[in-house]
């Protein structure tokens, strides 16, 4: 008696326990997010716990129902989902899929584990588990969007661009094929987005960017690189694929306006640079670049073109990469000095002024001339503290020489648009002109043309500001540019330097002979002063002055000089 009453206590334990941890268990499936399916083959039961009929719309009671469940998945996860809920054919303890159901987005993770009868090996029960993963695929998919696709023209964009072209490169590499990459870029963008404003402008990047992928296929990807700048890689560039169909078909299109909405419509040019593979290069990376040096080059030399990148490009940029990285150091260390070329006036003899010429040294002790590094130092920008410091160290040196020679003649000093173009320019130079305490009259600036054709308007308006300060302004390089003598009439300037190119063949080439003539009377009646520059025969200094050119720069009088032999000259002048 007192052995069954222990037996029942001890059943009637374990049955509590047991009750304790069904509600346990109850407990923690409600609360976890999972919904749980549990199969029994032997009475073809099911059980189940979670909201299974937020995403089924049909009763689970036995395994025959399950079948059910394919009627909402996306018909391409429908076999391997087979899998995963029937272990038991697939012959697998688990299985796990994630697929998406066919009505909205929602997205399922399926698992499941089989148990089978130890014994016989017959499988016993099975539980499947499953979980909405919406959100974290939503994400991963946005990210992955993001990742490859650019926001504003729904293109791939350029990280995703290159990792392609990286793939095609190796399999070029393997097929011994040719890649060919064009790099478009409109034209006057900037001109758009300031005139038309910020809207038309990303719409026209937009509009623009789908014709683009029009061309896109297996074997050509299309990329929005960055602001109007897009890609085309086209791989084995043949037939209707060749780099000149395709770019004339590109040409083509653009005769003709693109629509925009509210009904404007607007017509434009592009300019495109175009590198092989493996041609030009033979990485991926590289390819690009070329591929837009060349861009910039035919946007350079007058917009509206196709240019080839051909490997001499490559070594110029990289040397002018060299260049502008020596020309940092060199201004931070300082490492420039001025030289002086005498400019003589044509009848006395008698000098005029010095014109201040930049000389700089690199490492090697290699004088580099201005005519290379000048225009780096103004595509980069450097060229504002490098002419600043040409400003000062000119209206120093020639403040020393006022007190040694009591001199009157002029100091000419050549000056960049950039730096022209900066609001504090004048304030600057008057600043710079008070400490030295030099006399505004003594001081030329050299411009040229380039200076005149941006905001003509404006740049007239500071020349009549420097004049009214008794700053002399001078035209440089007259006759390179586009030198309408009509535009001279009326421009506030004093001197006007006519180019070396004149005085080289003025004595060879007639109709030079007549130009030079004709600019030397005209300049004269318009009381301008006139500079011949790069005189270095005795028979071109002759001819300057029987036609009345005022005065004479060049090596026959003078090479440019450093300050202690100018000295000397100015001396010998008194
Ligand atoms: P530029 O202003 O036209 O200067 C005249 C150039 O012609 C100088 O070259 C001078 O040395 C050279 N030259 C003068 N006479 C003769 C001659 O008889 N025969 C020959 N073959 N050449 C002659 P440089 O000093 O090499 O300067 C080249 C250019 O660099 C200058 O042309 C100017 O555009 C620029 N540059 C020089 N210094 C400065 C500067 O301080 N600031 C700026 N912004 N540009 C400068
Ligand atoms: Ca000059
Ligand atoms: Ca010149």
């Amino acid at each position: 008696m007192g052995e069954l009453q222990y037996q029942l206590d001890l059943l009637h334990a374990m049955n509590q326990k047991l009750t304790d941890n069904l509600e346990m268990y109850q407990v923690i499936c409600e609360m976890s997010e999972s919904i749980y399916v549990y199969c029994d083959f032997e009475h073809n039961k099911i059980e189940m716990v979670g909201q299974f009929d937020q995403f089924f719309p049909f009763p689970l009671v036995s395994m025959g129902d399950l079948e059910h469940i394919f009627e909402y998945v996306r018909e391409e996860y429908a076999e391997q989902l087979r899998d995963v809920i029937y272990p038991e054919y697939a012959q697998k303890e688990h299985g796990s899929l994630e697929c998406c159901l066919n009505r909205g987005s929602v997205w399922l993770r399926f698992e499941s584990m089989l148990i089978c009868d130890e014994r016989t090996g017959r499988p016993k029960t099975k539980i499947i588990r499953i979980n909405n993963i919406s959100k974290a695929k939503m994400q991963n998919e946005e990210l992955q969007y993001l990742a490859y696709y650019d926001l504003m023209t729904g293109m791939y964009n350029r990280n995703y661009f290159v990792s392609i072209l990286s793939r095609w490169v190796q399999k070029a590499q393997e097929e011994k094929e040719i890649i060919s990459l064009i790099c478009i870029d409109i034209d006057d963008f900037k001109k758009i987005n300031d005139g038309m404003g910020l809207v038309v402008g990303d719409e026209l990047i937009q509009v623009f960017g789908q014709f683009l992928k029009e061309f896109a296929g297996e074997d050509i990807i299309v990329s929005h690189a960055n602001n109007d700048v897009y890609y085309m890689a086209i791989y084995a560039p043949v037939g209707a694929h060749s780099t000149e169909s395709i770019t004339e078909r590109i040409n083509k299109r653009l005769e003709e306006p693109f629509k925009l909405t509210q009904g404007r419509e607007i017509k434009f040019t592009v300019s495109m640079g175009i590198a092989l593979y493996p041609e030009s290069t033979q990485s991926a990376m590289e390819l690009i670049n070329c591929a837009e040096i060349i861009m910039l080059q035919a946007k350079m030399s007058g917009k509206n073109s196709i240019r080839y990148f051909e490997s001499p490009v490559l070594e110029e940029f990289k040397e002018m990469i060299e260049i502008e990285n020596q020309l940092k150091k060199a201004i931070r260390e300082n490492k420039f000095e001025l030289y002086f070329q005498p400019q003589f006036d044509s009848g006395s003899r008698k000098l005029r002024g010095a014109e201040a010429l930049i000389r700089w040294w690199d490492d090697t002790g290699h004088m580099v001339s201005p005519a290379v590094f000048i225009p780096i130092a103004e595509e980069s920008g450097m060229i504002v503290s490098i002419g600043d410091w040409v400003i000062d160290e000119a209206i120093r040196i020639y403040s020393v020489w006022q007190k040694k020679f009591d001199c009157t003649f002029i100091m000419s000093i050549n000056i960049s648009a950039i730096q022209y173009r900066k609001p504090d320019f004048v304030p600057n130079l008057v600043k710079i002109l008070k400490k030295y305490n030099v006399d505004p009259k003594y001081i030329e600036l050299e411009i040229t043309e380039t200076v005149l054709i941006k905001d003509f308007v404006e740049v007239v308006h500071q020349l009549r500001v420097l004049k009214e300060y008794g700053i002399k302004i001078s035209l440089d390089d007259f006759g390179t540019g586009f030198s309408s003598l009509s535009y001279l009439k009326g421009l506030p300037i004093d001197t006007l330097k006519i180019d070396k190119s004149f005085v080289d063949t003025v004595l060879i080439d007639h109709s030079t002979k007549v130009i030079t003539e004709s600019i030397v009377s005209m300049v004269k009646k318009l009381g301008y002063e006139t500079v011949a520059e790069g005189v270095e025969t005795e028979e071109q200094y002759e001819y300057l002055k029987d036609i009345e050119c005022d005065n004479i720069q060049g090596y026959l009088l003078g090479k440019p000089m450093p300050a202690k032999d100018m000295e000397l000259v100015i001396e010998r002048n008194q």
